[in-house]
């Protein structure tokens, strides 16, 4: 038996937040209470400062495997994710080639069977990620495909997005938007506003975002499927998903770790660590991206994990930098609300 000894026990599914000792007993969870480490354990783990949680789910990540494995592979992003505290990882589609077949799914989901995490595999919503024809969703969903998303890319074509949600509702599928209309955007990566100007900069605006949100809204108000809005970065959009939700829509929304703890200032302090897609927004939208947690509104926490190589990272300039965010150790830290006079002030500790 394994004794976990003096650990903060938060467990949501029965409102446990406390300091608890727990014994383990053949990989599973014998008893919680408070106990002696004695004889009897072969193994105390000293958990004091130190947070027992469930295993965290993570339903929007990117492990670059097959194609892109110098930026990362299964193993490494497995091995990250268990060092972060994930048991569950949900990995996108846009690797080399593109998940669009059954074959590269599989290729995938075989060679997880083995990684410290459980990974679940997203297909692409249409073939190459190019945007056009629509994949094979049955013979996918078949083969074992999460869900379906061109997340990287948004899927401009109107009358296909809905054709995507037709299909998807007849499979009982989900759909996940990537949300950037790149017609309204001048540069990608860092918002329209103070930011992009002391660089010089376009930007990309915050309607950019707003305007696909409300459009596979009610897409999806219209044909019932159940889509999720992925790492929502402006404030309208979560009122606009809000109003989504209200209407009747089967809509689900994720919001990151960095857009609701930073702001655009951290690209003149972090430099290219901070640049992304979509990127990190005013004071006002974090605000309302913590309101939209508050309220369910927001439904997830996902990481969106998506490592660079470390030498792209420092040869690029900022305009040019790959637009992707950071690994999995500081996230838990970020998202960690401290509770203070009724609302949630996210730590940036
Ligand atoms: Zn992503």
């Amino acid at each position: 038996m394994i004794l976990v000894k003096d650990g903060r026990v938060i467990d949501p599914a029965t409102g446990t937040d406390e300091i608890l000792d727990i014994v383990i007993k053949e990989g599973r969870i014998h008893r919680m209470g408070k106990y002696h480490a004695g004889d009897a354990y072969e193994r105390v783990v000293d958990a004091k400062g130190l947070v027992v949680a469930p295993g965290f789910v993570d339903t929007h990540v990117h492990f670059r495997d097959p194609g892109l494995t110098h930026k990362e592979d299964l193993a490494t992003g497995a091995a990250a994710a268990a060092r972060g505290g994930y048991t569950m990882v949900v990995c996108m589609a846009n690797t080399s080639p593109v998940v669009d077949s059954a074959e590269a799914l599989q290729d995938v989901l075989k060679r997880a069977e083995k990684l410290p995490v459980r990974l679940h595999q997203v297909a692409t919503v249409t073939e190459g990620m190019k945007g056009k024809a629509l994949v094979d969703m049955a013979v996918l969903q078949k083969a074992g495909a999460a869900g379906f998303s061109d997340d990287g890319l948004p899927i401009t074509d109107t009358a296909l997005a809905r054709r995507a949600m037709a299909e998807a509702k007849s499979l009982g599928a989900v759909l996940s938007f990537h949300e950037e209309d790149p017609a309204l955007i001048g540069s990608a990566g860092v918002n329209a506003g103070p930011a992009a100007e002391a660089l010089g900069l376009a930007g990309a605006p915050g309607v950019a975002e707003d305007v696909l949100v409300a459009r596979d809204c009610m897409l999806a108000l219209d044909t019932g499927a159940r889509i999720v809005i992925q790492h929502v970065s402006s404030g309208n959009s979560v009122a606009v998903i809000r109003l989504a939700k209200a209407l009747g829509a089967d809509v689900w929304a994720e919001v990151t770790p960095h857009h609701f703890s930073l702001t655009e200032q951290a690209v003149a302090e972090y430099g290219v660590n901070a640049k992304m897609n979509p990127p990190l927004r005013t004071e006002a939208d974090r605000y309302m991206l913590i309101e939209g947690l508050k309220d369910g509104t927001l439904d997830i926490i996902a990481t969106d994990h998506a490592p660079p190589t470390p030498r792209l990272r420092r040869a690029w300039s900022l305009p040019r930098r790959p637009r992707a965010s950071l690994a999995w150790r500081p996230r838990w830290p970020l998202a960690s609300p401290t509770w203070c006079g009724g609302g949630i002030c996210p730590s940036t500790t």
